[in-house]
């Protein structure tokens, strides 16, 4: 009997797959999702989600904004982030005016449990079909397209299955089985990060406005320490670094992050009366610190998959949907030409995804960089803290990208010590 055949299959359900499943369905394109898991499912996150992940939704459904900000039990919207220098000096930076559209907030923290089960219940209608607890075990070039076999975990043999298509699209994260496959990447770059996170009650001393956290500690550069407020007096506790860092230094990562928590002068006496309701977990953050192979003779790769978290804010939630939003684009241009082709791809697909985010990610690569340096960081935010008009200017250089290449000029530094 032949295997049942789809134009697009999506492998993972997470905010990759999200994004790619809610445009084909826009452009009426008939494709299977498979996930290992079922929903609702955690994943280990900051919990934060930028004004990347807004725009998708309203490019999406502009209603979808409107139930998140409607529902304060289980999202809670926020509205800049505080950055600590490693001298503990803290500058609040507001989320630009322009990520205010339509007076919505800029940006929201949810629990990502409750966030990609939000996704997933969006993603139901008649050009899409999900199998949930599908673990996607073998991936095979077959004549036209992929055969991809997957162990259906929903029956009592945990029989495999064999499903054919046109188009695949790694949606299935940093420890997927697609980047394995498809881009022949048995271990992770050495840009990549890895994370803690912890569920907290009881945190204290919040932004009035919500505003997230990241507080840069000298043992953890270029990485950070974070507080995200979460609804409900809860908070999204975590720390990341350098895997390669980690694994040089012999770094504990878990003593560094309950070490912040009971000793930092500025940190421990806002987790006073705190109390950690979870297990402390780890899971690692491929960082998009270079234009690399997103795409390939009939498949393409997005989100964890293809490495495009943010370098320096640790922000993935963002890429993740909007290259599934344009890997969709893609597969419905690639259907209608019938050309599958690594060449035609890669014109519609990679060498777009770069144009929208490769300066993005090559800044904020340049920022993790400095950030290695907490002489010059608590210098700026030493200088920033004095100066409305340097806050300002950081402030833009969330949302502006020619602001932020001013962090490569050592004119900006000049200026900033001679106060001009
Ligand atoms: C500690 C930590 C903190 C972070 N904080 C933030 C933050 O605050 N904000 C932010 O924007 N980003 C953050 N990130 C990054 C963010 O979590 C990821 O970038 C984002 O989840 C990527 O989405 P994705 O859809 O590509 O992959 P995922 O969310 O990992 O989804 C992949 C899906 O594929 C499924 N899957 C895997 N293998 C298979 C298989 N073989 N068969 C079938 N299904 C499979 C998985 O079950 C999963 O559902 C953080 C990451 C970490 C580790």
């Amino acid at each position: 009997m032949n295997n049942p055949s789809y134009p697009v299959i999506i492998i993972g359900c997470g905010p990759a797959a999200a994004g790619a499943s809610m445009f084909l369905s826009k452009a009426g394109v008939r494709h299977l999702i498979l996930e290992k898991d079922s929903f609702p499912r955690d994943k280990i996150c900051g919990d934060g989600c930028s004004g990347k992940t807004a725009l998708v939704l309203r490019k999406a459904n502009p209603a979808y904004l409107d139930e998140i900000f409607a529902d304060g039990e289980r999202f809670l919207p926020s509205f800049g982030v505080v950055f600590a220098a490693p001298n503990g000096k803290a500058i609040d930076i507001p989320f630009g005016t322009d990520k205010i559209v339509e007076g919505r907030p800029p940006g929201f923290t949810v629990k990502r449990e409750i966030f990609d089960h939000f996704l997933f219940s969006k993603l139901q209608g008649p050009h899409t079909t999900i199998i949930q607890r599908a673990t996607v075990t073998g991936i095979d070039t077959s004549s036209g397209g992929y055969t991809v076999t997957y162990k259906d975990n929903s029956s009592p043999d945990g029989a495999l299955q064999s499903v054919q298509c046109s188009l695949l699209i790694g949606a299935d994260g940093d420890k997927g089985i697609s980047r394995k496959k498809l881009l022949q990447q048995d271990v992770l770059s050495k840009s990549s990060f890895v994370g803690l996170r912890a569920y907290y009650d009881g945190v204290t001393g919040m932004h009035p406005q919500n505003f997230i956290e990241l507080h840069f500690l000298k043992d953890a550069l270029p990485g950070y320490f974070w507080i995200f407020p979460l609804p409900n007096g809860q908070a999204n506790i975590g720390i990341g670094m350098d895997s390669e860092l980690v694994r040089k230094k012999k770094i504990n990562l878990r003593e560094l992050m309950l070490k912040a928590i009971s000793e930092n002068p500025n940190i421990r006496h806002r987790f006073t009366h705190a109390r950690i309701t979870d297990k402390i977990y780890g899971w690692g953050l491929p960082m998009g610190v270079e234009k690399t192979r997103v795409s390939g003779d009939h498949f393409l790769m997005t989100g964890d998959a293809a490495s495009l978290i943010d370098p320096f804010t640790g922000e993935g939630i963002g890429n993740a949907l909007y290259s599934g939003m344009l890997a969709a684009e893609a597969a419905a241009k690639a259907l209608e030409h019938n050309r599958f082709d690594a060449a035609f791809l890669q014109e519609h697909y990679g060498d777009v995804l770069f144009r929208r985010i490769g300066d993005e990610l090559k800044l904020s690569y340049t920022m993790q960089r400095l950030v290695r340096y907490p002489w010059l960081f608590d210098f700026v935010v030493n200088k920033a803290h004095k100066s409305p008009a340097l806050q300002q200017t950081i402030s833009s250089m969330f949302a502006d990208l020619d602001m932020r290449a001013l962090l490569r000029k050592p004119s900006f530094y000049w200026k900033i010590l001679t106060n001009q």
